[in-house]
């Protein structure tokens, strides 16, 4: 695809020379491809242009917000929309418990001004620092705190976008209706009910394919657009339910001396109700650097646990806590004032540091990372993600969501061994296969980007693959938005264009150092345009 010149009319920065193209070659996750162009718009106009000239010209658009997308959804051959520049409102009604932001707004940013009112949104991603709400739509992201209060699209009241016809809408809560081109996929998908409830896994969360579980129960087309990955508009303003920020939060510990114990001791504390139930497991402990009394190196997983509420009530919570989990523990620690709490959840990110340090001929890759089971296959699909690697010979890390059955795996992998990729491509379709027997669902919280496209259809079967197909063409009946991510009809190895390995796409070295730095530190809140001294905006 060539993306030569910039829409006539567009306010916004253009970019086509190779540098700039190859600061976007790079997300958060596994893929380095080259786009075919940069683009930044300024404001709405820009975005309605943009599609506009997309469908006359034959281009393809690939949103892109912060980039710490991991599947590849924010990466791609066209054109990069990067719609940080957009116009960015950022206004909270106290009284009726509500924001409204431009998709460009990071979490970090929103909850910076909820807590001025004593207001916060609930769901945390770890990215939180620089994600964009924009993004956290588009992927439906969640936290630790979604074992509570679920992932965002629980707080979703209302969505403007640019639909793939270049037309803006704004859906949700000011306007329930059903759009006018969307009556007929609505039929079909209302015709599809019990198929949906028969393919659709029972896990607790799911970013697989497009939500037509949730459209079904509420109506409301915002639940399309939540969890759809750009392909069905570009999003440039929200409005997200807000709630009160609770008094007081605290935790406990709870160490594992088995694996087996897993599943019942998340039994045990999810009627508890905590804000936080999270997995550290022993692949993390044996990396992770944590100065402490515990010896969390003999253990085979934590389970780090918070609750929130009065004073009174997060101390009654922790003790029952601890009183019920310990016959599945081998060592409980609560941590009740402010400062051991700080203290105990450091351990959550003490591996981080180690995995940065990775030189770049052993990376971590983020190729198996979200998968999601019913919380009683949690154990059994755990102890089998160890079998499967370890039988290919890959060494990972996991940690994740316990509460909510969701495992983030990262794969070690040695990028001079020849057959590094081959051993990627077992290890993504054994996990596949094994989540999917588990009754889970390959992406929890991520999305499914280019990584999981294909087992889209082996989640869902051909049926709801071309409905989706349909409701896709719906939204955007060119195809310009994001093609490749979520429904696909390529084949092929879904590996193509790593970012590692001797088949890399070649970029100027010092970018390619730039990236690198910027995976390693987590800088995904600055431009990626900073990497360049002199971007040539045409
Ligand atoms: C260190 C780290 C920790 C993470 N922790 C979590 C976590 O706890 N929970 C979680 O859910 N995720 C997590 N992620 C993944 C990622 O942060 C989320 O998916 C996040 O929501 C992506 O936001 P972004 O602004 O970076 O979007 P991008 O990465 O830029 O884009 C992600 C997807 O959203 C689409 N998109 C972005 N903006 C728009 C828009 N305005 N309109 C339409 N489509 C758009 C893109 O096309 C792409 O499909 C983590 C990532 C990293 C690197």
């Amino acid at each position: 695809m060539s993306a030569s010149a910039a829409p006539r009319g567009f306010a916004g920065r253009f970019y086509t020379d190779h540098r700039t193209r190859s600061v976007y070659a790079e997300g958060a996750g596994p893929y380095r491809i080259v786009p075919a162009a940069v683009a930044l718009p300024d404001d709405l106009d820009d975005v309605v242009a943009l599609v506009r000239t997309a469908v006359d010209r034959g281009w393809v658009l690939i949103p892109r917000g912060a980039g710490s997308g991991i599947p590849g959804n924010n990466v791609g051959a066209g054109v990069v929309v990067d719609v940080r520049r957009l116009r960015r409102p950022l206004t909270v009604s106290k009284s009726d418990r509500y924001a409204t932001v431009g998709a460009a707004v990071t979490w970090r940013q929103l909850d910076d001004a909820a807590a001025t009112v004593g207001l916060r949104l609930p769901p945390d991603p770890s990215s939180s620092a620089f994600c964009t709400t924009g993004g956290m739509i588009a992927t439906n992201a969640a936290g630790s705190r979604s074992v509570r209060h679920g992932p965002i699209r629980a707080w979703v009241r209302a969505i403007e976008l640019v639909t793939g016809q270049g037309v803006p809408i704004r859906i949700g809560a000011t306007d329930p209706s059903v759009p006018e081109f969307l009556t007929t996929v609505d039929s079909e998908i209302r015709a599809a009910a019990e198929l949906v409830r028969a393919r659709f896994p029972r896990t607790r969360k799911n970013t697989a394919g497009y939500a037509l579980d949730a459209y079904l129960q509420s109506g409301c087309a915002t639940d399309l657009v939540v969890g759809s990955e750009g392909t069905l508009g570009i999003i440039t303003e929200i409005e997200l339910h807000l709630a009160r920020r609770p008094a007081a939060v605290a935790g406990l510990l709870v160490a594992l001396p088995d694996v087996s114990t897993l599943t019942d001791a998340v039994h045990t504390l999810l009627p508890l109700r905590p804000a936080a139930l999270e997995l550290l497991d022993r692949s993390f402990l044996r990396i992770a650097e944590y100065t402490s009394d515990l010896p969390i190196q003999d253990w085979a997983g934590v389970l780090m646990i918070d609750f929130e509420g009065t004073r009174d009530e997060v101390d009654h919570a922790v003790h029952l806590a601890r009183e019920d989990v310990r016959p599945f523990a081998a060592h409980v620690r609560t941590a009740l004032d402010p400062g051991e709490h700080a203290d105990l959840w450091q351990l959550r990110h003490a591996a981080s540091p180690v995995l940065a340090r990775l030189p770049d001929t052993r990376r971590s890759l983020q190729i198996i990372e979200d998968g999601c089971v019913p919380v009683a296959r949690l154990s059994e699909y755990l102890t089998g993600v160890h079998q499967v690697a370890d039988d290919i010979g890959v060494e990972i890390v996991a940690f994740g969501h316990a509460g909510d059955g969701h495992l983030h795996v990262n794969a070690l992998i040695d990028t001079t061994d020849p057959s590094c990729t081959d051993k990627l491509e077992s290890l993504l379709e054994q996990t596949t296969a094994l989540v999917i027997e588990c009754g889970g669902t390959p992406s929890g919280e991520h999305g499914d980007g280019r990584l999981r496209a294909q087992a889209v259809e082996r989640l869902y079967g051909t049926d709801l693959l071309a409905l989706f197909g349909r409701l896709k063409s719906a939204f955007d009946p060119a195809g310009v938005l994001n093609p490749g991510v979520i429904v696909t009809q390529q084949g092929g190895s879904p590996l193509e264009g790593l970012k590692v390995g001797p088949r890399a796409a070649l970029i100027p070295r010092d970018v390619a150092a730039g990236l690198r730095q910027i995976e390693r530190t987590g800088g995904w809140g600055h431009s990626p345009l900073e990497l360049l001294h002199d971007p040539k905006p045409r």
